[in-house]
């Protein structure tokens, strides 16, 4: 496959120093494609590019509704392309097949509502303000921040892109999007939809490769006016502090350790069938995974024995493979990151009750059976870190109080699930959870139009719905002196 170009102001261009990196199937531990790997040359003049296409008009100028008509375009070709771009995502990724489709195609419905915003924007772009002093008018303006660059991780390859270029594009900033050198492919694929969709040059640029060759000269360019960044909380720091240098616009989704609370009440299908979709679903490679469960002790014996039950049924192979619920991790750094967590826990005597290993009918691949913790100490790095795998660490509580204070007690904020029967109680204990998001009986469900992001070291902004877009646009303020009396300060 031919991946080795960069995208670059409506061009594709060999990386100016000839250097390539390999892409790895999971499953298979095969190359799949060769990867242009971008180095300062083509960062510097993808900067460029986008500088240019920001300054000379050619998109921030045009109306919402012409932008819309490119983003709608967008979408279309990602639905076209449903089943190729779906395939090249589990190639690449390792995801089964269901999950990178239903990933596409949020990734065009992403398109398509920020097209709709886009035209929106036309008529509130500029509202007017009513002011203490009738002597002066107000009106407020929203304008595009400029040139942004996104930053992505690997685990929603092709729709974590989607989150940042469509509102971006829609706002009328022109982009450098990088996406992870772990799954560059569908990235690729974005900027050929710009090129056959005619996107003005420069307006949406592609580098692959590796943060640490060109991700601080981005962060740190001064014709950068904005950096969306989601990946892991190391690099969220080192891209707060980079972009201080200028002090840029910046948003991070970074990481989380979410807690799932279960009362007594809870049907216990409902909660094993939400634990596992909290948990199990891409992999666990999921920044929102419920992988922190608060079981109330009487229910606690039973749940787990279902939990375990049905987790030992989940089907893992192959993504292509029919029933495959649960795939490789994306590497051989995932894997070994997370069977290093899973030891840990094994060497300090928390008690394991399945999973932890290779499944015995895979011998190649990154595959990692569903993992259960048990009566994880609430000091234990299985409880308080980020291990974005299969696994899943669960404790007992009594009390309502003693479950949120458990689940707040973490350095992360960013999501948090809650199951009962009594609503009232759900929503109070809602309303204390210290997190981005929360869900009310279930786990994960993701809307486009409400706002994703997190709190605490899960980072700083929103994404989706109006928020994705308020992510790229100024808001100027115009204010006028209309009184026909002087002002008569200095001069009487
Ligand atoms: P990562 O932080 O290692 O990499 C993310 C991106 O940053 C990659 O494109 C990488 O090349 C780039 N990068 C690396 N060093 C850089 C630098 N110095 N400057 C600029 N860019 C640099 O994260 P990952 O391993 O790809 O993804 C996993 C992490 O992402 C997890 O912690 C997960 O929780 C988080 N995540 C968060 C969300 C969210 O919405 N909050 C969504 C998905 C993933």
């Amino acid at each position: 496959m031919n991946y080795n170009q960069l995208f670059i102001n409506g061009k594709w261009t060999s990386p100016r120093k000839g250097n390539t990196f390999y892409s790895i199937d999971p499953s298979t531990e095969q190359v799949i494609a060769q990867v242009a790997r971008a180095g300062l040359d083509d960062a510097r003049l993808a900067v460029e590019a986008a500088r240019a296409a920001f300054d000379n008009g050619s998109w921030c100028n045009l109306s919402g509704k012409q932008r819309a008509i490119f983003l709608r375009a967008f979408a279309n070709e990602i639905r076209n392309r449903l089943a190729e771009l779906s395939t090249l995502e589990v190639k690449d990724n390792g995801k089964p097949y269901a999950e990178a489709e239903w990933d596409v195609s949020d990734a065009a419905g992403c398109f398509e509502f920020y097209a709709n915003l886009a035209e929106s924007l036309d008529e509130h772009r500029e509202t007017p303000l009513s002011l203490s002093d009738d002597r002066f008018e107000c009106m407020i303006r929203k304008e595009p921040i400029g040139v942004a660059c996104a930053i992505i991780p690997w685990n929603y390859p092709l729709l974590m892109a989607a989150w940042k270029v469509a509102p971006a594009l829609a706002a009328g900033c022109t982009m450098i999007l990088k996406p992870s050198e772990v799954t560059s492919l569908t990235a690729i694929e974005l900027g050929r939809i710009a090129d056959k969709i005619g996107l003005p040059c420069g307006v949406l640029n592609i580098l692959t490769g590796y943060g640490h060759d060109i991700g601080s000269y981005l962060t740190d360019h001064p014709d950068i006016d904005k950096v969306a960044f989601t990946g892991s909380v190391p690099v969220g720091k080192q891209i707060m502090r980079s972009s201080a240098v200028n002090v840029k616009n910046i948003s991070l989704e970074l990481g989380g350790k979410s807690a799932f609370i279960i009362f007594d009440d809870s049907d216990i299908d409902a909660a094993v069938e939400w634990i596992m979709f909290g948990i199990f679903w891409n992999q666990g490679q999921v920044c929102s995974a419920t992988s922190r469960v608060l079981v109330q002790e009487g229910i606690y014996p039973k749940l787990i024995s279902r939990l375990v039950e049905e987790s030992q049924k989940i089907h893992i192979g192959n993504g292509f493979e029919d029933g495959v619920k649960l795939g490789p991790l994306v590497n051989e750094t995932q894997y070994k990151k997370v069977m290093a967590a899973v030891n840990q826990g094994v060497q300090d005597k928390v008690r394991l009750l399945i999973g932890g290993k290779r499944p015995n009918h895979l011998l190649q691949g990154y595959f990692i059976e569903p993992t259960i913790f048990v009566d994880v100490p609430e000091n234990h790095p299985l409880w308080t870190d980020e291990i974005f795998g299969p696994v899943v660490s669960i404790r007992q509580f009594k009390s309502e109080h003693e479950a949120v204070k458990s689940a707040n007690n973490s350095i992360f904020g960013l999501a948090g699930a809650v199951m009962s029967k009594d609503l009232a109680c759900c929503h109070r204990v809602a309303r204390q959870l210290r997190a981005g998001i929360v869900w009310i009986n279930c786990s994960q469900p993701t809307f486009i139009e409400a706002p994703w992001g997190g709190c605490k070291q899960s980072g700083i902004g929103r994404e989706l719905g109006i928020w994705g877009l308020e992510n790229y646009l100024e808001t100027k303020q115009i204010t006028s002196y209309n009184a026909e009396k002087p002002w008569a300060w200095y001069i009487k």
